[in-house]
């Protein structure tokens, strides 16, 4: 049976864990950081937050028994059973399983009890924590920097608000080290955006930098590079990279797929100025140098006309070669 008093133990130890395996994890590797450590700080603290939650559930009912009846996953079926004369009652098939509800479970539960948390940043960190099961141990450790900053204010708000009590009493030395970095983070970041705000990226890709990462660490600790301005330098690790690729993955995103067996053009092409792949079709224009298409339609034959007809002088292809024919 669990109680209340060992959920809070498991919650605790998780969180502990997690945070030392963290401070592990973004020490410089000379100085005998683990990288290797990003992905288990990301799974014990993602588990200590949904325990924080249970203990919170468990504190709710004041029956011990009401508490496995929270926290495990009911039975699906429900049977009737007739008396024999006549009536009829409604049972459950089973017993409560033995697992624990996850995050769905654990949301409905909240949602019963009055219970606020902010379910739009809890899926933004379990999204953080999946796709660090995918990347690179040396690309992980600026994703856990972010992991680690994102899950403060939840913790904050739930230890405070529905636990009533005060974190750092309650977290004990994992709190101080969640704070420090989260401090540390978050005036890390505000240079960051600074530095970007300064800089002159072209207006039509300014949007886009802010979902790009390292491509080394992972960080969003990312700073322009003073003479390369399609380049930035990462603030956590060092590493100079190109921005193109990642504001080229969010373009493609937004203009969608295309179908070359229908003979539609990709949406994106290289642009003829700057030879960048950010020449938009649909908007006849590049995003990085603003280029713009000079010819929109054949003076002959009013055909619209692409990106590569543009060197037939305003003409569509069919209206050029019979020009050429004429001749
Ligand atoms: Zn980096
Ligand atoms: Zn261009
Ligand atoms: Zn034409």
């Amino acid at each position: 049976m669990l109680s209340s008093e060992k959920l809070k133990q498991n919650a605790l130890t998780s969180i502990r864990l997690g945070m030392e395996d963290f401070q592990r994890a973004v020490n410089p590797v000379k100085a005998d950081g683990d990288p290797e450590r990003a992905l288990s700080a990301a799974r014990n603290l993602f588990a200590g937050i949904l325990l924080l939650f249970k203990y919170g559930l468990a504190l709710r009912v004041k029956n011990p028994e009401d508490v496995d009846a929270l926290l495990f996953n009911p039975p699906k079926q429900i049977v009737p059973h007739p008396d024999g004369a006549g009536g009829v009652s409604w049972r459950p098939v089973g017993r409560f399983a033995k697992q624990t509800i996850d995050v769905a479970g654990i949301k409905l539960r909240f949602e019963a009890f009055g219970i606020i948390v902010d379910w739009d940043a809890m899926q933004q960190l379990q999204d953080e924590r999946n796709n660090l099961e995918h990347l690179h141990p040396t690309k992980s450790v600026g994703a856990i920097a972010g992991f680690v900053a994102d899950m403060f204010p939840i913790v904050q708000n739930f230890v405070v608000d529905e636990l009533e009590e005060g974190p750092a009493d309650f977290l004990g030395p994992s709190w101080k080290v969640m704070l420090e970095h989260r401090a540390f983070f978050e005036a890390s970041l505000k240079q960051c955006v600074e530095a970007w705000c300064a800089n002159p990226v072209p207006d039509g890709v300014k949007k886009y930098i802010d979902a790009v990462r390292c491509d080394e660490c992972g960080s969003q600790l990312i700073v322009p590079r003073e003479d390369e301005d399609d380049q930035y330098s990462c603030v956590a690790c060092g590493e100079v990279g190109s921005l193109i690729p990642q504001i080229l993955d969010q373009l493609e995103r937004e203009e969608g797929g295309f179908d070359p067996r229908d003979g539609e053009d990709p949406p994106l092409a290289d642009c003829p100025s700057c030879d960048k792949p950010l020449f938009v079709r649909s908007e006849g224009a590049c995003r990085w140098c603003e280029h713009e298409m000079e010819h929109w339609e054949c003076e002959i034959c009013s055909q619209a006309l692409t990106l590569e007809d543009q060197h037939n002088e305003g003409l569509c292809s069919y209206c050029e070669y019979k020009m050429g024919k004429d001749d």
